[in-house]
């Protein structure tokens, strides 16, 4: 079984989020690492080759060049190899030109499952996944806790507000996996050596054959028109729970009429 992992690398997660006034993108500068919902989707694609007892496990990715460093620690997990799209033409990329570009470079592939996590940490946007698998015309399962891959399709618990659904799908199928699905192990030592000697190819928008007028700025379907502060909180007013705290808590919210 072939299983592809769609993975980003994303500012650390510590620092807060920052928007570059100059590009009006997201700040990327400082230290980044893989997107930790994707460690999901990576330990989901490592479980399945496990018990499939063959098969190969493949991360994409588009991003800078230096992307590749982040998708290191896949490969340390156990990831057999590394594929990164790294173009000056597609910065800038929004989802559509994003998915378009991903949805090439997956197709150029062949997998047999597609694997994303539930969220990028930096664009929050959690509708890539739909996006690639509409350009891909596969069926697509989303918020995935639990995941059984018996009997030549795949079937998966699907986290909703109000409980879970159960899907079936035939293969090949793009999976998005919830951080609730399992715990992502840690590469060992001796996964982090052998990382570095894995394949890992970059590919320009022209080896997929993607014309530069449909990825980045001029791909894209969306534009950033300004940049504001949020709107200052106004009045706040703190209570401390001396016992009393319900009781103040609901005289605040009747005197301003909203219960
Ligand atoms: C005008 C505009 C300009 C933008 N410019 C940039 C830019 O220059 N650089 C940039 O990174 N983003 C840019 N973005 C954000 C861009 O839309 C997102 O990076 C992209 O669409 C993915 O969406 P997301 O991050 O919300 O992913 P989500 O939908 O939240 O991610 C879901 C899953 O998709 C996968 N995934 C997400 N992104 C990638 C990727 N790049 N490669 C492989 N797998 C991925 C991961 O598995 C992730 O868990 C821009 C957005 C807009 C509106």
């Amino acid at each position: 079984m072939k299983i592809a992992v769609c993975v980003k690398e994303v500012p650390d997660a510590g620092p807060a989020k920052r928007m570059d006034p100059d590009t009006l993108r997201a700040d990327r500068s400082g230290d980044r690492s893989l997107n930790d919902f994707d460690l999901n989707a990576v330990e989901t694609a490592l479980r399945m080759k496990e018990e499939a007892g063959d098969g190969e496990v493949v991360l994409v990715s588009m991003g800078p060049d230096r992307a590749l460093e982040s998708m290191r620690k896949g490969l340390g997990m156990g990831a057999d190899r590394a594929v990164l799209v790294t173009d000056e033409a597609a910065v800038g990329s929004d989802l559509i030109a994003t998915s378009k570009v991903l949805a090439k470079a997956l197709e150029r592939e062949e997998p047999d499952v597609v694997l994303f996590g539930q969220q990028a940490s930096d664009g929050d946007g959690a509708v890539l996944w739909s996006a690639v698998a509409d350009r891909l015309r596969m069926p697509v399962i989303s918020q995935i806790a639990e995941i059984d891959m018996s009997g030549g399709e795949v079937s998966a618990k699907r986290q909703t507000e109000f409980g879970y659904d159960r899907i079936s799908a035939p293969l090949p199928a793009v999976l998005a996996v919830s951080d609730a699905i399992n715990e992502p192990r840690f590469p060992s030592l001796k996964g982090i050596m052998q990382a570095k000697k894995k394949p890992q190819e970059t590919l320009s928008l022209a080896d997929l054959g993607v014309g530069a007028d449909s990825a980045g700025t001029a791909g894209s379907r969306t534009t950033v028109s300004a940049l504001s502060d949020p709107p200052s909180r106004g009045e706040t007013l703190t209570i401390e729970d001396d016992g009393s705290g319900a009781e103040k808590l609901l005289d605040y919210l009747v005197e301003r009429k909203l219960v």
